[in-house]
């Protein structure tokens, strides 16, 4: 019989009405002869209230007892639930995280799941009842319950689907689908048919809270087609599957961080091993980093800047305090701004088409609105803008890219990949842990070229002009990376094809000479290797692995950029194969 897994956030189970209404729908799914699981999250914002209640008695809760606290939401919510079907003549059956046999690691508040056993939830299916789980739940190996952060049932649906081979998995939420953007900040977000997982991949992560952005690596990895809808009402919503909505568009969505602070570390030896002390650190609180920067500074000194979300300041300072009491020398001076946000567009159609970066700068630089990052990857690119005026440039992108009108070629017919029994067997198989790193490929491009522009001035609209310029040549452009130097320059850096680094240089050169800036520096090869599989940021520790190992072997990076889907370095040319045979030999369990 097949399984239909359907989730309901907070929201859709604030109040004892929208419990009823829930069950309802359960209810139809299996009288239309599914098996039903339903995964419930705590009622309303119950979470936001204890953890506020925690902070009235510590500010700083052991993690344990918090996810003792915090689970207790989800509790309530299953118990609820399963009265309310059985009212309606019913048999279901609640289970928390341990009884449903979830078991995660040990990384209270931010647990990954490293089994799901089957076993009870067929029996009670199989005996009739409509099983409801508890959302964001596991234990680890000594019974100690866990949570697997913030919006985490998503998570426990996507993967309770993929353990169970289900039909789909319906994700009932307080909108009807997944939009072009966050439509309480952009009324004009449209929603869109599907979208693909690497799209909702980036587009979760980086920052669109409709889905968890882990539930899409389980959705990916196992084939799961997720059905994001109202909970209000029974329309369709959006398919999330393995085809994009449009083939030719080149961006499919525009995300915001409202909340993303930039650490800055000065000082830092440069030497082999220094600055991966400081991403190891951060890496192992499993803190998620972004938009990373090295600049190899005056006197031999490294500096590093990277993003982290807000929610995470406190936790990172921490870990760099604890580098700095073990070695003094680790680095000297720490600085961080904290009123920025992070806007983002995504899209597969970015891998080949020219002037989605130049678009993007230049809608800001018309509005006047200043770059101070950019970081940029196969399906997206990011920038950092001051808080104040992020919600316009979400605006101002979401308005550049037309992303409220339909597609011409949208996808008029769902299809659905086929996945065999035999493939889900191999990929549970392929895993040791249901949520471990998988890694695609490790690619080696050595026809590229670098263009550094060392001092550019931090003012709207100056990367829109360079990129016009270049774009103007028919330069391909491929990896960006701007950051913000001391005082008011910044530092731009791109790569392009080897055979258009004349072209580049020649543009750059031009635009010095106008800007009255210092000429651009030219690095005719080089190397960069990327490494593609799945939730490679949410893995917090991929970037300090590779970092780590290529200090070791003196390897220097020259940019770096990250993305769940794929992560690239560039290095010396005449580094290249020997980069590349070191990750690989890193990453090879991690690889199929
Ligand atoms: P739930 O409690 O059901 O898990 P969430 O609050 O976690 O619901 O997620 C739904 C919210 O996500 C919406 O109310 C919406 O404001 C927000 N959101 C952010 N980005 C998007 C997007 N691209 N599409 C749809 N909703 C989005
Ligand atoms: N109740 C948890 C939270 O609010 C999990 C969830 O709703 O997905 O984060
Ligand atoms: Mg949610």
């Amino acid at each position: 019989m097949s399984v239909i897994v359907q989730k309901f956030g907070g929201t859709s189970v604030a109040d004892s009405k929208k419990i009823l209404a829930a069950a309802r729908k359960a209810i139809r799914a299996y009288n239309e002869g599914h098996q039903v699981v339903m995964v419930v999250s705590a009622m309303g914002k119950n979470t936001d209230k204890l953890i506020a209640l925690a902070k009235e008695i510590t500010k700083d809760p052991p993690s344990r007892e918090m996810d003792m606290l915090l689970s207790t939401g989800e509790q309530v919510s299953v118990a609820l639930m399963a009265m309310a079907i059985q009212q309606f003549g019913y048999k279901a059956v609640s289970m928390t995280g341990a009884q449903i046999g979830i078991k995660t690691d040990d990384a209270h508040t931010k647990a990954r799941i490293k089994s799901i056993s089957t076993d009870r939830m067929r029996a009670a299916l199989d005996d009739g009842n409509i099983v409801i789980a508890a959302g964001f739940q596991g234990v680890d190996d000594d019974f100690n319950i866990t949570t697997l952060g913030r919006g985490g049932s998503d998570t426990t649906a996507v993967a309770l689907a993929a353990v169970l081979n289900a039909e789909s998995c319906e994700i009932y939420t307080d909108v009807d689908g997944v939009y072009t953007t966050d439509p309480r900040i952009v009324p004009e977000a449209r929603r869109v048919k599907q979208i693909s997982y690497d799209e909702m991949l980036e587009m979760a992560s980086l920052g669109a809270g409709v889905m968890h952005s882990r539930s899409i690596e389980f959705a990916k990895n196992f084939n799961v087609p997720v059905h994001v809808r109202a909970s209000y009402s029974d329309e369709p919503g959006t398919m999330i599957v393995s085809a994009p909505e449009s083939e030719s568009r080149a961006v499919c969505g525009a995300a915001i961080v409202k909340d993303e602070v930039r650490l800055t570390v000065r000082g830092v030896p440069d030497r082999p091993g220094s600055a991966q002390m400081i991403f190891q650190a951060i890496a192992a609180r499993r803190i998620v980093m972004d938009m990373i920067v090295q600049n190899i500074g005056t006197e031999g000194k490294a500096e590093i800047s990277f993003t982290i979300p807000k929610i995470e300041l406190s936790a990172t300072l921490k870990a760099l305090e604890e580098v700095k009491r073990g070695s003094n020398e680790a680095y000297e001076t720490l600085s961080y701004d904290d009123h920025l946000s992070k806007i983002s567009i995504v899209g597969h159609g970015m891998v080949h088409q020219v002037g989605v970066a130049e678009k993007m700068f230049l809608a800001l630089g018309e509005k006047n609105i200043n770059i101070q990052m950019i970081s940029t990857s196969t399906i997206k690119i990011s920038v950092l803008v001051d808080q104040d005026v992020a919600q316009e440039a979400l605006r101002t992108i979401h308005a550049a890219f037309e992303l409220e009108k339909v597609p011409e070629d949208m996808a008029q017919e769902l299809r659905l990949a086929e996945t065999t029994d035999e493939q889900k067997i191999h990929m549970i198989h392929r895993l040791q842990q249901l949520e471990e790193l998988l890694i695609d490929k490790v690619e080696l491009d050595e026809n590229q070229a670098r263009i550094t522009l060392p001092e550019v001035p931090n003012t709207p609209g100056m990367s829109a002009k360079i990129f016009r310029r270049i774009m103007e040549e028919n330069v391909v452009v491929d990896m960006i990376v701007q950051s913000q130097g001391e005082g008011l320059q910044t530092k731009l850096s791109f790569t392009v094809p080897c055979e258009s680094v004349e072209k580049a240089y020649h543009v750059a050169s031009c635009v010095a000479r106008e800007f009255q800036i210092p000429e651009p520096k030219m690095s005719p090869a080089v190397a960069k290797i990327s490494l593609s599989g799945t939730g490679m940021r949410s893995h917090t520790t991929v970037a300090s692995r590779m970092l780590k190992r290529l200090a070791e072997a003196q390897i220097n990076i020259e940019m770096i950029n990250t993305s769940e889907v794929c992560f690239s370095v560039v290095v010396a040319a005449e580094k290249g194969k020997e980069a590349m045979a070191i990750l690989q030999e890193e990453f090879k369990h991690s690889l199929e």
